[in-house]
């Protein structure tokens, strides 16, 4: 069993309180090596239902100075603990460590960013009088506000939320991720032990997801996951009129103008690409080269693949670490014989041996050419370490080839031609795009998808504002 000065012991955080819980729990895996590394209660309703009661007593009950001196505190702590953060995350999610280590500062960049920006909390009188009334607009704490979280970056994604939730004075509930909920519980009694106010509850999300849609004190429910459970969540909150900020899948496309910088170009696919072994929601999916330099650009990706080291994040050196069940591995593999049999072939990689367990689930780097939009890997996020590529010929023609999906949420764009680049970039129907660059999202840009890939927006002045009532006062 894991062992850590960040953990509490392993109950529901409620009313500032772990509250332990005996009975049936859910185990938590190390997926590299399969060692039980802790078992977590199963809250179901009951504990969701008096975990949203606890947090409605916390709204509003720090000052705005306040809590910017509690998420200065959250972003100090994250970065003094930086390298036992790492640890957790690695152990239970299975990221190469030092990747890890970079999740816990992009954390903490959150609670920083936030701690200096509430200025959108001060009263805003309105410049005019207007029928001859004076005015103010005022920005007010949401309510409670129910945090779900997946497990690809299980503290990255909480604090996104986190953050904004706390610094808005929102009372918060946070449910995390069923594969990955250690980090999350640190990250909650480092906020706990400062004096922050949260709430956690952990369990099959079924009831918890029910109560969090269905309780009239819930004012706000912020996911991060899937598509399919974000609909799911707005089904089922609808007759409520819940505010839901949905933070939900891509199918990110990552455009490679034949002017490109091509080794660039190329190495930005790979840290872009192969970042959390393939599963991220900003992971570039549909890579579309100009038919002119593909047997470069490919020569080059399959160069820098070939180096790549895939095994268990704890060890030094690793690039990939495994993906994160049998289900994923499965899921990367179904892709790529779906591609193969509809006409793509493989420019590196083969087939791995298919694990035994549900953990130790490795999948070496692939690369298909002659990808097409009737294959699987260009219609669904693959979610694993495969460039799928197909070429181009036309600005127009890429243009609509990437925008011919349901999801929006990033995309890349690679020209020396820099008015081509930006040109083509705002034609993208995606919440983010890296231009000449396979960056991701940052702390003080807001970031969201566009279309299926969800509704609202993190990090920025706008990320604060998913979590605020505005309420316009005439007469004073
Ligand atoms: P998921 O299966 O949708 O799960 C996400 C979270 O929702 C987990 O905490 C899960 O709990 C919970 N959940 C599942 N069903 C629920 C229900 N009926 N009611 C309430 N909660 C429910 O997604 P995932 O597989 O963990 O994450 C991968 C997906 O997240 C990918 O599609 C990826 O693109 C997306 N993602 C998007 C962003 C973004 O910023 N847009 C960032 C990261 C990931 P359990 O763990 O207990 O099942």
């Amino acid at each position: 069993m894991i062992q850590s000065h960040l953990l509490p012991p392993l109950g529901f955080l409620i009313g500032n309180q772990w509250i332990a819980r005996e009975g049936n729990g859910l185990p938590v895996h190390n997926p590299a090596t399969g060692e039980l590394l802790a078992v977590v209660p199963d809250g179901g309703a009951a504990a969701a239902t008096q975990a949203v009661e606890a947090a409605t007593a916390d709204i509003n009950r720090l000052t705005v100075p306040q809590r910017s001196e509690l998420l200065r505190g959250i972003a100090a702590r994250l970065l003094q603990e930086k390298d036992e953060y790492a640890r957790l995350i690695t152990l239970e999610q299975g990221k190469p460590l030092p990747e890890a280590a970079v999740e816990v500062e992009y954390a903490a960049g959150f609670f920083t960013y936030f701690s200096q920006h509430l200025e959108q909390l001060e009263p805003r009188p309105l410049p005019t009088r207007v029928r001859n009334l004076p005015w103010t607009v005022l920005h007010q704490p949401a309510g409670v506000a129910a945090l779900i979280t997946p497990w690809n970056f299980p503290l990255a994604m909480l604090a996104k939320k986190l953050s904004a939730a706390l610094g808005a004075g929102c009372g918060v509930v946070i449910k995390p991720a069923e594969l990955t909920p250690l980090s999350a519980m640190a990250l909650a009694e480092t906020v706990r032990q400062l004096g922050g106010p949260v709430n956690l509850v952990t369990g099959q999300p079924g009831p918890i997801g029910h109560v969090f849609c269905e309780h009239p004190l819930v004012r706000v429910i912020s996911f991060t996951g899937s598509t399919a459970t974000g609909r799911i969540l707005l089904q089922q909150s609808a007759p409520f009129i819940k505010r839901l900020a949905l933070e939900l899948g891509g199918n990110a496309p990552f455009i490679v103008f034949g002017s490109a910088d091509l080794p660039a170009a190329a190495d930005a696919l790979i840290a872009n690409k192969f970042r959390c072994a393939g599963q991220t929601c900003v992971c570039a999916n549909r890579i579309y080269v100009e038919r002119a330099v593909e047997a470069e650009f490919l020569d080059q990706v399959c160069r820098r693949v070939a180096a790549l080291r895939v095994g268990n994040g704890m060890e030094p050196g690793i690039d990939l670490g495994p993906l994160i069940n049998r289900k994923a591995w499965q899921k990367v593999q179904d892709h790529i014989h779906d591609a193969l049999k509809k006409g793509a072939t493989r420019a590196w990689g083969s087939d791995p041996p298919a694990p035994e367990h549900d953990w130790g689930c490795f999948h070496p780097p692939q690369v298909l050419q002659g990808c097409t939009e009737t294959m699987r890997v260009f219609q669904e996020e693959t979610f694993g370490p495969v460039v799928a590529v197909s070429s181009f010929d036309a600005e127009d023609e890429v243009i609509q080839r990437a925008n011919a999906s349901p999801y929006g949420l990033s995309g890349y764009v690679f020209s020396a031609d820099l008015g081509q680049a930006t040109r083509v970039a705002r034609s993208l129907q995606c919440g983010h795009v890296g231009i000449n660059t396979g960056t991701g999202p940052a702390p003080e840009a807001p970031f969201g998808g566009m279309k299926q890939s969800g509704i609202g927006r993190e990090g920025g002045d706008e990320g604060l504002s998913e979590f605020l009532e505005t309420q316009s006062l005439a007469g004073t």
